[in-house]
């Protein structure tokens, strides 16, 4: 069976820090791979551990906020150079095709590949890829602008007795960034092998979570316990706390299998 993993390209917030980039993470399912997010410095990361780019043909971006679609313009650049021929899918809000057009135009308008825009609906939850394998429905959030998560199914098609088929759904992750607290998800990731969820602060910091509506650590892993998911990567740090482990401390006692997103690690799903 082929590996499901994530990697974490960036697990930092709004600013670059000395040990974070922005939001970027690669997800490995079904022999096929996904970028999700592209904040400033994913190509760099995807450049470090050796990630390829041939064999990725989809990127969803979860919000147009600088710290989730900065990197974008530079990654479709390099694609330009190396000359590459597949077709490119981005799945995200409509404006996303308005403000990368002009700078597609201006600094890769000889590329010899296409670039498809997906619209999505952030405030609707549904399926918006589907293969033999894989399917991604899109995770309304609660955000200061229009934003969803990913949630990603690995399926398989089998056929019953009757020789009609149907979808068994073998490992899932969701992907939240960025929402404050909401229980509104619950029932569309109840139970998931993975959740990643943002925690920009810690308790302490929860007036300014709100104001920004971003979550903190507490409430990341007060989601994972009631949607019983299995395990919780924490992460989307904010640059004002730099040890991370003050995040575990608070969510840990709450959901125990949390786990820290850092630059370049691995997990399972
Ligand atoms: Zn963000
Ligand atoms: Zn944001």
């Amino acid at each position: 069976m082929s590996e499901a993993k994530v990697t974490i390209l960036g697990c930092g917030s709004a600013k670059p820090t000395k040990t974070t980039s922005p939001s970027g993470q690669w997800l490995d399912l079904c022999d096929k791979s996904f970028l999700i997010d592209c904040g400033e410095g994913v190509q760099l990361a995807m450049q470090k551990l050796g990630l390829r780019t041939a064999r990725l043909y989809n990127i969803f971006i979860t919000h147009l906020h600088g710290d989730h679609c900065f990197g974008l313009i530079g990654l479709l650049s390099t694609l330009s150079m190396l000359k590459r021929t597949q077709p490119m899918h981005i799945y995200a809000h409509k404006d996303l095709e308005k403000l990368l057009q002009p700078l597609l135009d201006y600094h890769c308008g000889d590329r010899l590949f296409d670039i498809v825009f997906h619209p999505i609906n952030p405030r609707k939850h549904e399926v918006i890829f589907e293969d033999r394998t894989v399917s991604v429905e899109t995770i309304p959030l609660k955000h200061g602008v229009p934003t969803c998560g990913f949630l990603f199914k690995e399926t398989r098609r089998k056929m019953a007795e009757d020789g009609s088929f149907y979808h068994v759904t073998r490992k899932r992750y969701a992907y939240c960034s960025d929402t404050m607290y909401s229980e509104k998800i619950i029932p569309i990731i109840e139970g998931v092998e993975t959740l990643y969820h943002e925690s920009t602060f810690l308790t302490e910091m929860g007036v300014r979570s709100k104001e920004v509506m971003h979550s903190t650590a507490a409430e990341a892993a007060m989601i994972a316990k009631k949607a019983n998911v299995g395990k919780l990567i924490l992460g989307h740090y904010s640059a004002r706390v730099e040890d991370h482990s003050l995040f575990l401390n608070e969510a840990k006692p709450i959901f125990d299998n949390t786990v820290l997103a850092e630059e370049h690690l691995t997990f399972e799903i």
